[in-house]
């Protein structure tokens, strides 16, 4: 494939080459039904399957068992900042949120708007160059859940472990680094995360919510914003967004093949280790804008002396074919995004041209 680029962008991102291939494949004629997967019905039995094996996937990959409902919802990470206190956060209980930046504050703004809503920690005052810490949090009696977000996207800040809460539900915003590594994913009572940039395309968000959390989820608020009423259905109470869960079973799969998330955490620690060591031998040339032990695996953000070079940096790495490198617009930069399907070869054209590109500047 001489004509693909490596692809550095943050969301929607590179999918694995194979699974683009098999779709492909797939396109006109899914497994001989004579249609594409896109124009089947989500009530017949070759998409049943696919969702099914999707949520059995997640479980496994993830080591969740069946107190865990697995659902595929429409409207983004984003939709989930609201549909999260509509559901768990009733009148006389408050939200604690942390506040990490841009992603984790607009959750809390959004919770604001339906309840109360307490920030616990943040790390705001040093321009979100960090992850807060937890270890001696103390929450509330009063305490609905504690809301985290385990990777900032545009920051680049990462969790490298999470805090225990006790009896208070921890629910955490994981977009931009679910399956990326493992975790013991059962500490948390709920779990969210859009696609399109670990698993595959925009268009679905993946809710994982622990049944206990589940049963006190308020009654009051419209129907179609339950978590409930998508946990009865599996998540086909209205039509789901069937292809993006179609191409997330695939990358599911590619994931599986691979060894599951051990053999993914592998991968993305060599390739982040082989990034971060590069900047760190030149730490005058490529600073890193966040502090060393919150540094993300998956969004790797630097500035370079002067805003001339980085414009330079970014177009001349277009001509060497690997886009996607400019940082978020609020805060400059660059950003270079090495989610699951980021192939390591990437990483090392990306740090060759970096040594050749200090040398001639
Ligand atoms: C990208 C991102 C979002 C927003 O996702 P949408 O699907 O665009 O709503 C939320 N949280 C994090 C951590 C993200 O990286």
């Amino acid at each position: 494939m001489a004509n693909r680029v490596f692809n550095f962008n943050a969301g929607p991102a590179t999918l694995p080459l194979s699974v683009l291939e098999k779709i492909q494949q797939e396109m006109l004629d899914y497994r001989g039904t004579g249609m594409s997967i896109m124009e089947s019905s989500h009530r017949a039995p070759e998409f049943d399957q696919i969702n099914d094996d999707t949520i059995t996937l997640v479980k496994e990959l993830l080591g969740l068992d069946d107190s865990y409902h697995v659902l595929f919802l429409g409207g983004g990470a984003s939709t989930q900042f609201a549909m999260l206190p509509m559901n768990f956060l009733p009148d006389g209980k408050t939200a604690a949120y942390v506040d990490t930046g841009a992603w984790s504050s607009k959750a809390i703004k959004e919770a604001k708007g339906l309840g109360t809503v307490e920030v616990v920690a943040s790390s705001k005052e040093s321009n979100f160059d960090q992850i807060p810490d937890l270890s001696d949090i103390k929450l509330d009696s009063k305490a609905a859940y504690l809301h985290l977000t385990s990777n900032n996207t545009i920051f680049g800040t990462q969790y490298q472990s999470f805090p225990d809460t006790g009896n208070t539900p921890l629910i955490c915003d994981m977009s931009s680094d679910i399956a990326s590594r493992k975790h013991d994913f059962t500490k948390f009572s709920m779990i969210y995360a859009g696609a399109q940039k670990n698993l595959g395309p925009s268009g679905v968000t993946l809710v994982l919510i622990r049944d206990d959390l589940l049963k006190t989820g308020k009654e009051d608020i419209p129907i179609i914003f339950r978590y409930g009423t998508h946990a009865d259905k599996k998540s086909l109470y209205n039509t789901p967004p069937c292809f993006p869960i179609y191409v997330l079973n695939l990358v599911l799969h590619w994931i599986k093949d691979q060894g599951g998330l051990a053999a993914v955490e592998k991968i993305n620690r060599a390739k982040m280790e082989r990034l971060y060591q590069m900047m760190d031998l030149n730490p005058d040339y490529f600073r890193g804008t966040v502090k060393t032990d919150s540094r993300s695996w998956m969004n790797v953000t630097m500035r370079l002396p002067n805003e001339e070079l980085e414009k330079k940096f970014i177009a001349e790495a277009k001509e060497a074919g690997m886009v996607g490198l400019k940082g978020h617009r609020s805060v400059g930069g660059i950003r270079a995004s090495i989610y699951n399907a980021f192939p390591r070869e990437g990483v090392d054209h990306l740090v060759a041209f970096m040594e050749k590109f200090k040398a001639a500047n």
